[in-house]
């Protein structure tokens, strides 16, 4: 068994706005909060980190609280949350621009979803889920490769001009 004094750790770059303390720890407490208008309403519990001074004893909730409420509320409307969506991008090994080019999503969407600061709408979400599913993938990335074939080359090839004497050469014409 293990006797000595659990010591919670330090958090690193802590700095306390109250008194100035660089010493700070952090614990995980379940925060309630209400979502949702009139009879619509609910209590969600977002897991929200809750930094402590160890000189004053402020508690303090930085921008990841923000993050966890956003959490909450994904999984409350049943979609992806962001980190998610970052773990789905992340398992394809695509950058943002490369996994907009395969979904024909837009790299600010994405950013934002992946953030948190707005969550996709039902469509979005199926189309990201989609991506989970064996295949999917393969099929769209043949979409845009063939969008790709299909996109106007420069320069252009000159169209011929079917003239009179064009015609008569290719009656003359044979294949070697
Ligand atoms: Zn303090």
């Amino acid at each position: 068994m293990d006797t000595t004094d659990t010591v919670v750790p330090l958090v690193p770059d802590f700095h306390c706005l109250a008194c100035g303390s660089d010493e700070g720890t952090v614990r995980i407490d379940e925060v309630e909060f209400e979502y949702g208008r009139g009879d619509r309403t609910t209590t969600l519990v977002a897991h929200t980190p809750i930094y402590i001074c160890h000189v004053c004893q402020a508690e303090i909730i930085d921008k990841q609280g923000e993050r966890a409420k956003h959490a909450a509320i994904c999984r409350h409307l049943g979609i992806l949350t962001p980190m998610e969506i970052y773990e789905l991008r992340n398992k394809l090994d695509m950058s943002r621009e490369e996994f907009a080019e395969l979904t024909g999503l837009g790299t600010a969407s994405l950013a934002r979803w992946e953030a948190g600061s707005h969550p996709q709408n039902a469509a979005y979400d199926r189309l990201l889920r989609l991506l989970n599913v064996p295949g999917v993938v393969e099929a769209l990335q043949g979409m845009v490769d063939a969008e790709e074939d299909h996109a106007p080359k420069l320069p252009q090839l000159r169209s011929l001009e079917v003239s009179p004497s064009l015609i008569e050469q290719s009656k003359h014409f044979e294949l070697a």
